[in-house]
């Protein structure tokens, strides 16, 4: 194999919703460095290969991402495949363009490989539909967390008629509120709060933009976990009346 890094997506957790082309490149990899959020359970796609764990959950024990550009970078130059395993899309908040870029420059063939982001999955698998035609003209996904601490355009958010699905906004639910709320957004606007979305420990917690962080604290919400903003977190309508009838 000459030099090549595959930047692979290992989807939201449930290990099924791995893509075909993952679980190819997995087989002939010989190292996979891995983050926090990938379900070891997708390792049996991958017995031989060396296992480096690189997680970096905000608040833990970290390894910075200089060090993970150089090891990807080591083993690469060393002629061994390398598939760098990141969870859900390595694109969507998972910096998988800028080690692409850095390999790149560096002379390394990247591949990247799509995975199903966990705002997407976990919509799906709690049967709220994004973008519910009538309902919502599009779906925005957002970040509430910033590296510069720059605030979100909350109005743009709040009027954007779209529904909003928030990653790494635990912490950050009393912001996401005051924010939406001073930008316009009614205080009853559908929440949906999934903690471990596709995973058999999967919960979901249904509030309202006013009552979310209040809600999060008794049901005891957990990161990771995503909020879906919008009309459509009311949704399944039938499913959730005949639960209570
Ligand atoms: N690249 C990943 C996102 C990484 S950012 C993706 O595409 O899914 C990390 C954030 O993703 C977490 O803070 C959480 O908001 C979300 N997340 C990742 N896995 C999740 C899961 N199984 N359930 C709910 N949220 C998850």
């Amino acid at each position: 194999m000459s030099a090549k890094v595959w930047l692979v997506g290992a989807g939201p957790g449930d290990p099924e919703l791995l893509t075909l082309k993952a679980v190819k490149a997995l087989a002939q990899a010989e190292i996979v460095m891995i983050d926090d959020l990938v379900n070891p359970a997708v390792l049996e796609h991958c017995p031989t290969a060396r296992v480096v764990p690189v997680g970096k959950r905000g608040g833990c024990r970290s390894t910075p991402q200089a060090f993970i550009h150089r090891l990807m970078l080591r083993y690469a130059r060393q002629g061994k495949c390398v598939v760098r395993l990141k969870g859900g899309d390595p694109c969507i908040f998972g910096r998988g363009s800028e080690e692409a870029d850095w390999l790149s420059e560096h002379g390394i063939e990247v591949e990247l490989v799509n995975g199903i982001t966990a705002g997407l999955a976990g919509a799906t698998q709690c049967g709220i539909p994004l973008t519910l035609r009538g309902v919502a003209r599009g779906v925005t996904l957002v970040t509430a967390h910033t590296q510069d601490d720059s605030t979100l355009n909350w109005p743009a958010l709040a009027q954007s008629g779209t529904t909003l699905v928030v990653y790494m906004g635990v912490a950050k639910l009393a912001d996401i509120r005051d924010g939406l709320l001073a930008g316009g957004m009614r205080a009853d606007m559908p929440v949906a709060m999934i903690e471990n979305a596709s995973l058999p420990q999967q919960r979901d917690c249904r509030s309202s933009l006013a009552a979310m962080q209040h809600d999060a604290l008794s049901f005891r919400l957990k990161s990771p976990a995503i909020l879906v903003i919008g009309e459509v977190a009311a949704e399944p309508q039938a499913l959730q009346l005949a639960i209570s009838a």
